[in-house]
């Protein structure tokens, strides 16, 4: 093409300009479809394998930590509003402390060698997870729907706290049985997963499941699992 021949150069900025308006269109279609794909996202019921065993391990213990820690924060809170006869509503510099109690438990409950990660629900109910693990993302997003499921329910029925963040809609105390809620519910598909790559054919539990010396048999290590969701289960649900 001769760029000095002007008679070019309209055709040109028109097919610049169809590229354009398809580049927005198709741009604009992805966001939409990403953000609402990304909210609450279906997990697959079985993602964990034989291999996955001693992340599965860790990820319950940190679960366990950081769900008696909520669990514990949220009966003091309520608690304290008994006493004060009103509810603490939530509060930024409180969660912030609570997050970082939590923190410390989870660190200290976290084996060394094992993959974990994180994840987090922003204020647009839109969830990410952040992991190495394709099983521990799948237990991260569990986690993640609960508070997703409560911010869209928030959202819909008006109830928005500042900045449209639903947490400040609830009480303090109410957002950490949320927390609890969500833990619950990654403890149970994590046990699940155990219990499923532990039967996997060729899966030694001895061998994988064992992280210090001295046997455990696959019947202890499910017993011991059993007894702590139990004793989790009870202190959830206030029996203790
Ligand atoms: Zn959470």
């Amino acid at each position: 093409m001769d760029w000095r021949d002007r008679s070019g150069v309209a055709p040109l900025f028109l097919i610049l300009v169809g590229v354009l308006v398809v580049v927005v269109v198709i741009g604009g279609v992805s966001y939409v479809v990403y953000k609402d794909a990304r909210s609450i996202v279906p997990v697959p019921p079985v993602a964990c394998h034989c291999p996955d065993i001693p992340d599965i391990r860790n990820r319950i213990a940190e679960a366990s930590a950081a769900a008696a820690r909520y669990g514990q924060m949220a009966a003091d809170i309520e608690a304290a509003d008994a006493t004060a006869g009103k509810p603490t509503m939530f509060g930024e510099e409180r969660w912030k402390a609570g997050e970082a109690a939590v923190q410390v438990e989870v660190n200290a409950a976290h084996v060394q060698g094992t993959r974990s990660g994180n994840g987090r629900t922003d204020t647009a109910c839109v969830t990410t997870v952040e992991s190495a693990s394709p099983c521990i993302r799948a237990s991260l997003q569990t986690h993640e729907n609960v508070h997703a499921a409560s911010c869209q329910a928030s959202k819909k029925s008006g109830r928005t706290g500042t900045y449209g963040d639903y947490k400040a809609s609830m009480t303090m105390a109410a957002y950490w049985r949320e927390e609890v809620a969500a833990y619950s519910e990654e403890l149970k598909y994590l046990s699940d997963n155990l219990a499923q790559a532990m039967a996997e054919a060729g899966c030694d539990p001895v061998v994988k499941v064992e992280t210090y010396p001295g046997r455990e048999k696959k019947e202890d290590v499910r017993e011991r699992l059993v007894g702590a969701w139990r004793r989790l289960s009870a202190y959830v649900s206030g029996a203790r």
